[in-house]
C-alpha cells in the first residue's frame, strides 16, 4: 500500500462513524439516500453507527445490497459493504436511576462505537442494545457500562468516539493517564478490533487532543483511523440539521441558545477531503479500509438471511427437538378429535408432518418451532380470553394445525381444503404460504 501518494481516492477509504435518521432528531440522512449516495461515490463499505440504537440495521443491509430500486430498475453504481455499528452510550454503571449515583448527570453518558465483526458480535451488540434500554435507560439515552460490554466484547470491533467519548473527555481535562487505563481495558476486551480515532470539524478541542491520542497510539500501539462524525449527507444540509436539533430539545432556530453543531462539516465527505484534513498522517485514513477488512460480513448475512430465525422456544424436559413435540401433540390432538380412527385423516397428517421434516432438512427451515410458538400464542389468548378466530387462509386447510389447536372448527377434509396452499415445495425449494391472521 502507497502512504505517501499525494492524495486517496474513495475506494481506498471507508466511513466507519455514520448517523443516519436513526439517530433520533440529531441525523438529518435517510438510510436510502445516505447508502446510495456512498454507492455513488465509490466507498467499498460503509458503518452504520447510529446514537444507542440498531433499529435502521436491516433497512442499511438491503440498501448496501440492492440490485435493483424500488421500481425494478437495476441500480448503476457497485454494491457495498454494511458495517453494523452503534454509538452507545457508556456509563459508569448502567443501572444507576438518580443524578446522586451518577456524578455527571446525561453528561456522565460518555458515547463508544461498537461493530459486529462476525455473527457472534451480532447477537452481543443485539443483548447489548435490549440491556441498555431494558436495564440502562436514564438521562434520555439507553446505557451500557464497562462490565456489561467486557461480557458481551466477542465478535466486536470499537472505535474510540468523539469528543464526548469517555477517553477523549479525559483528554480534554488533562487526564491523560486515566485515557490510557481506559485503552488498556478496551484493548484487553477487543484487542486488534479497537482502534483510537480521530476527527477534525472545525472544532478547537479537536486539534487540542490528537497529539494525545497520537501518543496513546505510539505508546499502546493501538491504531488510529480518522472517522467524520456525519449527521446529514450534504453541507448545504446543516441548517435542515439543525432543526431537526431543534425539535428535539422544543426550541426554535431563533432561541440563540438552540442546541447546534458550531460548524456545517458534519457531512459525508469525500476520500480527497478527509486527505485534505489528515493527509499528513496517511496511515490514519488507510487503517478504515484495514478495519473494515476485519468484518465477516457474510458471516452475519447468512446467518440473518439464510434461514428462519426465531425465537428460542423451551421444550418439555423429555424431548430433545421441536419436531418430536410437535408430533406428539398433534398426535394426541388428533386422538381427541376422534381422527385416529379416520385412514384419511391419519394419512393426511403423516404428509403435513414428512413435509415439515422435508423444509427442515432441506432448506433449514424450522417451521415445527415455528408452529410451537404460535400454538403457544394462542393457546395463551384463548386462556386470556382474548378473542380469536377459527384460522385464516391457507392455514385453516392444515389437519395438523386443527389437531394442536391453532385452528378450530369444522373439519377441513370435510370441505377438501389443500394442505399445499400452505405449505409447498418448489423445484425442491421449500415455499411457505403463511397465513396467520387472527381477529
Ligand atoms: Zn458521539
Ligand atoms: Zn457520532
Amino acid at each position: 500500500m502507497v502512504f505517501d501518494a499525494m492524495t486517496i481516492n474513495n475506494s481506498q477509504f471507508v466511513h466507519l462513524h455514520t448517523h443516519s435518521e436513526y439517530s433520533s432528531f440529531d441525523g438529518l440522512s435517510k438510510i436510502h439516500e445516505l447508502v446510495m449516495a456512498a454507492r455513488q461515490m465509490g466507498f467499498p463499505a460503509l458503518a452504520l453507527t447510529d446514537h444507542g440504537n440498531i433499529g435502521g440495521w436491516i433497512k442499511f443491509i438491503q440498501e448496501c445490497r440492492a440490485k435493483k430500486d424500488k421500481n425494478g430498475k437495476e441500480i448503476e453504481y457497485p454494491t457495498i459493504t454494511p458495517i453494523l455499528g452503534c454509538e452507545f452510550y457508556l456509563s459508569r454503571n448502567h443501572t444507576w436511576k438518580n443524578k446522586e449515583k451518577q456524578p455527571d448527570g446525561r453528561k456522565g453518558n460518555r458515547h463508544i462505537n461498537l461493530y459486529a465483526k462476525n455473527w457472534e458480535g451480532y447477537k452481543n451488540l443485539c443483548s447489548l442494545s435490549e440491556k441498555s434500554w431494558v436495564d440502562g435507560y436514564y438521562y434520555r439515552d439507553p446505557r451500557i457500562d464497562i462490565d456489561l460490554l467486557g461480557k458481551h466484547s466477542q465478535g466486536l470491533m470499537c472505535g474510540s468516539a468523539c469528543l464526548a467519548s469517555a477517553i477523549n473527555a479525559n483528554l480534554l481535562y488533562d487526564r491523560y493517564d486515566q485515557s490510557k487505563k481506559l485503552c488498556s481495558i478496551f484493548k484487553d476486551m477487543f484487542g486488534d478490533g479497537f482502534f483510537l480515532e480521530i476527527m477534525y470539524h472545525g472544532i478547537a478541542d479537536e486539534a487540542r487532543i490528537i497529539p494525545d491520542i497520537f501518543k496513546l497510539s505510539s505508546e499502546m500501539n493501538i491504531p488510529i483511523a480518522a472517522t467524520q462524525d456525519s449527521h446529514y449527507i450534504k453541507k448545504s444540509q446543516a441548517k435542515t440539521q439543525e432543526v431537526l436539533m431543534c425539535m428535539s430539545t422544543s426550541t426554535c432556530l431563533s432561541n440563540p441558545k438552540h442546541l447546534h453543531f458550531p460548524y456545517d462539516e458534519f457531512y459525508v465527505k469525500n476520500a480527497d477531503e478527509m486527505y485534505k484534513i489528515f493527509g499528513k498522517t496517511p496511515q490514519v485514513l488507510y487503517n478504515t479500509l484495514a478495519l473494515a477488512e476485519q468484518i465477516n460480513t457474510p458471516d452475519i448475512e447468512n446467518n440473518l438471511f439464510g434461514g428462519m430465525r426465531l425465537p428460542e422456544f423451551a421444550l418439555p424436559e423429555e424431548f430433545t427437538n421441536p419436531y418430536d413435540y410437535l408430533k406428539k401433540l398433534s398426535i394426541d390432538g388428533m386422538k381427541k378429535l376422534g381422527w385416529n380412527k379416520s385412514e384419511r385423516h391419519v394419512e393426511r397428517l403423516k404428509v403435513e408432518l414428512a413435509d415439515l421434516k422435508i423444509a427442515y432438512d432441506n432448506n433449514n427451515y424450522d417451521f415445527s418451532t415455528y408452529l410451537l410458538i404460535v400454538r403457544d400464542y394462542i393457546e395463551f389468548a384463548r386462556n386470556k380470553g382474548i378473542i380469536i378466530g377459527a384460522g385464516r387462509g391457507s392455514g385453516y386447510g392444515s389437519v395438523l394445525l386443527r389437531c394442536i389447536g391453532v385452528c378450530y372448527g369444522p373439519d377441513p377434509l370435510e370441505y377438501s381444503l389443500l394442505w399445499e396452499r400452505f405449505l409447498g415445495f418448489d423445484d425442491k425449494k421449500f415455499i411457505l404460504e403463511k397465513d396467520f391472521g387472527y381477529a
